[in-house]
């Protein structure tokens, strides 16, 4: 989820980072080689696939996938499946998207307990449909791993709006300039994880979008004994949320990640108030600890600063008190995410020159489309993503600044991987909403040529271009393939489904 959180689990990005990972030692993998519990009729092969170990055969057959599956490919698939396999999948509706298209949920198996995984809660995010895809085929024609305990509730996409306004960059090719041409992340008041019904002190949000309503409807119907909200971050290094703790599964969480040799995201956490459990795994965060964080750090009131609602796991807590597991993938990244050697400057210098760098974006926003304030033809997804995302990054700069200035410890030496999330990730993501302004203005000339819109364009199509281009020069990036990225969310889902 980066204020935009790292684009992964949060609304917002990491205002401030908290906690530092930089000398804490990994434990054992030896609990990889452990039985599985006994009593369950459903018991994945182990996970561990180093030296002398066989592959688990389930993530061992994900295609090679050389692109992410369309809206209507997902679709179609989920339809051929059923009509196949009518004795152990079902399709059912759970309800509309904002545009009026039906979502559905795939069931397979007949177990008492009920599973559900929900893809594109950010539609930027299709490793989990892809994820979806395959475990589905595979559930439908693998007796033992669909097991007679569960019932697997797959919605391959939440929001298929969404997801379709990022198509653009599914087919490659996957570089950091593509994606960012092609980008959209919508408004955190329509992003359907986090616009659940709450109210804590003065925070009162009571308004779900219909694709949270979907939501709310399958979780309302089913009572999951787990869900797994399948995020992925965009540039970086792997990392996971999950409650309860569940200290026997780190070892294989992050050995899934270092087998395909996928960092773990050691920098920053993606938000300050989230807790670490371990390296590269933390507690899964609630709006009400972003709301108690902001009232420690923020003059005013914390309800101001907070659009939206609560998440899928503080909605279902009290129907189900269901297990919950995040798994944040990038699609890039960069070794220097994981280097906790010295960087040569302190943590809090990072931070404020990463502050900086933000700063200087918005700015260069804020000013090319001042002049269109009020006055869009065409007032689109893309326009009111990126009033909002200009808002909310510019609180949570400010309070990441006021958090730097004021906090002792931030004098410490600043880890590679530190600085590097500080300087080089937070350009990466805020190329991203220069890339909506960049769409906001193609849609608004579309509708009606005018000279001020005209500017506007003419003006961010060569920040576009040049920020692109500095980050394409500065940064060393790989490209990590679907495959990979499929095995990684569904190996860590398997894993700890062995220890519920
Ligand atoms: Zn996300």
């Amino acid at each position: 989820m980066k204020g935009m959180p790292r684009l992964g689990w949060a609304r917002l990005e990491g205002v401030v980072g908290g906690v530092t990972m930089a000398g804490v030692g990994f434990g054992s993998r030896n609990s990889l080689l452990r039985p599985h519990k006994a009593g369950l009729d459903w018991a994945i092969p182990t996970l561990m696939e180093g030296a002398n170990m066989k592959p688990n055969p389930v993530l061992r057959d994900v295609p090679d996938y050389k692109r992410f599956l369309t809206v209507d490919e997902l679709n179609g698939s989920a339809e051929r499946l059923a009509r196949q396999h009518p004795q152990t999948v079902r399709l059912v509706p759970i309800g509309r998207s904002t545009d009026g298209e039906t979502i559905r949920m795939l069931r397979i198996g007949h177990g008492p307990e009920q599973l559900l995984f929900f893809a594109c809660p950010h539609p930027n995010e299709p490793i989990g449909a892809m994820t979806l895809e395959y475990l589905s085929h595979r559930l439908a024609e693998d007796d033992q791993l669909r097991g007679t305990r569960f019932t697997w509730n797959l919605i391959k996409c939440i929001d298929p709006d969404g997801t379709r306004l990022n198509e653009g960059w599914f087919a490659g090719p996957f570089t950091v300039t593509h994606y960012a041409a092609h980008f959209y992340r919508p408004a955190a008041f329509h992003q359907a994880e986090w616009t659940f019904p709450v109210v804590y002190k003065t925070l009162t949000y009571l308004t779900p979008i219909p694709e949270t309503q979907a939501l709310m409807s399958a979780i309302a119907g089913l009572k999951p004994r787990f869900i797994y909200s399948q995020h992925n971050a965009g540039f970086g290094g792997g990392y996971y949320y999950l409650s309860p703790d569940t200290p026997l599964v780190y070892d294989e969480l992050r050995a899934l990640l270092r087998d395909r040799s996928v960092p773990l995201a050691l920098g920053e956490p993606e938000m300050p108030w989230a807790v670490a459990f371990s390296p590269a795994v933390y507690r899964v965060p609630t709006v009400t600890e972003h709301y108690d964080f902001l009232e420690k750090y923020v003059p005013g009131d914390p309800a101001a600063k907070i659009t939206g609602g609560a998440s899928s796991f503080e909605y279902a807590r009290p129907i189900s008190n269901p297990a919950m597991l995040i798994c944040e993938l990038p699609y890039f990244y960069d070794t220097r995410i994981e280097n906790t050697s010295p960087a040569g400057m302190t943590r809090k210098q990072a931070i404020l020159d990463g502050v900086a760098c933000s700063q200087e974006v918005l700015g260069a926003l804020r000013d090319a489309l001042a002049p269109l304030q009020g006055k869009w033809a065409v007032r689109s997804r893309f326009v009111i993503a990126v009033e909002n995302f200009i808002e909310l990054i510019g609180s949570s700069d400010a309070a990441k600044a006021q958090w730097a200035e004021h906090t002792p410890e931030l004098d410490a030496p600043a880890t590679v991987a530190q600085a590097f999330d500080n300087l080089l990730v937070t350009r990466f993501y805020r190329l991203l909403v220069v890339g909506m302004a960049r769409r906001a203005l193609e849609l608004e000339l579309r509708r009606r040529r005018s000279s001020v819109a005209e500017r506007a364009m003419e003006t961010l199509a060569a920040r576009f271009q040049e920020w692109a281009h500095e980050l394409e020069r500065d940064l060393d990036y790989r490209v990590i393939p679907i495959k990979k990225l499929v095995e990684i969310q569904l190996g860590a889902a398997l894993a700890f489904l062995a220890h519920l």
